[in-house]
């Protein structure tokens, strides 16, 4: 599936092929201290899937518990997250973060990791008061 994507300040663009297939949650340690949130949802493609049609991305290096670098890309201009890749055989494959792709609506998850550090509190939010708009 041909898809496009973009930042938040729209100073980052970029295209790429993905599998919808392939597009589960993370609620790893990591991703919820990365995006402030719960849980993460990405896509997973080869790096040669994806191209960038406009800036460059920062990337950020942690070394996972695994003792393998780990990359995080994201806008230095707004700091909206983009893109995960490994080091070594690992970069081969990168992610793209869900909520910078256009056709996100399109993309349903199909699995989740990580489920022991979930939140407990994640299958009770349908219950909450809720709103369409901020309040
Ligand atoms: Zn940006
Ligand atoms: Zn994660």
């Amino acid at each position: 599936m041909f898809v496009t994507g973009r930042c938040h300040c729209e100073a980052i663009t970029y295209e790429a092929e993905i599998d919808p297939e392939a597009v589960g949650i993370c609620h790893c340690t990591d991703c919820q201290r990365l995006t402030g949130s719960p849980f993460r949802v990405t896509a997973i493609t080869a790096a040669d899937a994806i191209r960038l049609t406009a800036g460059q991305p920062k990337r950020y290096r942690k070394v996972g518990d695994n003792g393998r670098g780990r990359l995080q890309l994201f806008c230095p201009e707004c700091g909206a997250p983009l893109f995960t890749t490994g080091e070594g055989p690992d970069a081969a494959t990168w992610g793209i973060r869900w909520g910078s792709i256009d056709q996100r609506a399109s993309l349903t998850p199909k699995g989740q990791i990580w489920c022991r550090s979930a939140v407990d509190w994640l299958p009770a939010i349908g219950g909450l008061p809720a709103s369409d708009g901020d309040a």
